[in-house]
């Protein structure tokens, strides 16, 4: 005898919610049972909202955040930010909390990571020669590293501060305020507010 389980097709939904970050078995069976009793609508609509963001959702070409169809970002593509600051952060997730602390009005470069020999990640892998250009091609400029306070942070500091040392521009770091160890992401808006106004000059 065959025990009873769900119809294939369910199985297969809870496979798919089991690859979720944190999602064990157990919350995928709820998951897709929800699915299944909250009508055909919400399943339509939430297909159509994940396949459209998976294959709409690029990275800007200029700064690294997020953005559609290889367009510039909403920042990038904004002319009444201040194009003679650029925020170097290390994910295109720290923009976010900058941004809705509502103290900064210029441009982002996403770094995308930080320096770290002991994960692997070398200067080559980020996109610090983009980093470099656009300087360049904004001279007098103002850039400021928002990285993390921690071992990686400071390395991926120094490196981007003797990479730009011989660039026309003046260079600073948010650090005060901000919980040691920590990346942007786990600061809140008035510590990052405050970081960002007492940036320092290196
Ligand atoms: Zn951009």
């Amino acid at each position: 005898m065959k025990a009873q389980d769900y119809p294939l097709a369910m199985r297969e939904l809870i496979e798919c919610l089991c690859r979720l970050p944190g999602t064990g078995r157990r919350s995928a069976e709820r998951l897709a049972l929800w699915l299944l009793q909250h009508g055909k609508a919400d399943a339509r609509d939430l297909s159509t909202a994940l396949i459209r963001a998976v294959e709409q959702t690029t990275a800007c070409p200029r700064c690294g955040f997020f953005s559609t169809d290889g367009e510039l970002c909403a920042a990038c593509a904004d002319p009444t930010r201040d194009t003679s600051l650029l925020c170097v952060v290390e994910q295109p997730t720290d923009v976010l909390p900058i941004e809705r602390s509502g103290s900064y009005h210029g441009l982002y470069h996403c770094l995308g990571g930080k320096v770290s020999p002991l994960d692997g990640v070398m200067p080559e892998q980020l996109s610090i020669p983009q980093l470099l250009d656009r300087v360049r091609e904004q001279p007098g400029c103002e850039v400021i590293l928002a990285l993390g306070s921690d071992v990686e942070g400071d390395a991926t500091a120094l490196y981007l501060a003797e990479q730009l040392g011989e660039l026309p521009c003046t260079i600073s770091r948010i650090a005060q305020g901000m919980p040691a160890g920590a990346g942007l992401s786990q600061a809140d808006s008035i510590t990052l507010l405050r970081a960002i106004q007492g940036r320092t000059k290196i």
